[in-house]
């Protein structure tokens, strides 16, 4: 697995070629605001590590992927929805509405969210 792909539209966000609406940075991961928001507040959490999909994680990456957990818990209590509660989501391929393929964790909150979702 690529460290980076030239072709992914967040590695690119990630080299500062695309600009975004950074909120977050740690060692592994950052966070920044989805372009076409769904709830007050939406923000995408990705690895700075290229991973495809879901099926990509390997359980070199479980640290990786734990924290995109932690950067969700800090945003959430930054947002002031941390009690009130929140939704995280990470797509995996087509039939869940994966569009970019570069994994992230989408953090929706300051709304209700019904469920089961669509
Ligand atoms: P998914 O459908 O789960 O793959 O989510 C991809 C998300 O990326 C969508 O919610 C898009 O609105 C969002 N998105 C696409 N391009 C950008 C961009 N340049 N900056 C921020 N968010 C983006
Ligand atoms: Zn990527």
């Amino acid at each position: 697995m690529a460290k980076s792909n030239s072709d992914c539209l967040f590695c690119k966000i990630l080299a500062g070629d695309i600009p975004a609406d950074i909120i977050y940075e740690s060692d592994t991961a950052i966070a920044f605001r989805d372009i076409n928001p769904q709830a007050p507040t939406h923000v995408l959490i990705i690895p700075r590590k290229h991973i495809s999909t879901i099926n990509e994680i390997t359980a070199d990456d479980q640290a990786i992927v734990g924290s995109l957990y932690s950067a969700a818990q800090d945003i959430a209590a930054e947002e002031g929805f941390a009690d009130e509660g929140y939704r995280v989501v990470m797509n995996c391929n087509e039939a869940a509405g994966q569009t970019v393929f570069h994994i992230h964790l989408h953090l929706l909150g300051g709304r209700a969210f019904s469920w089961p979702p669509g």
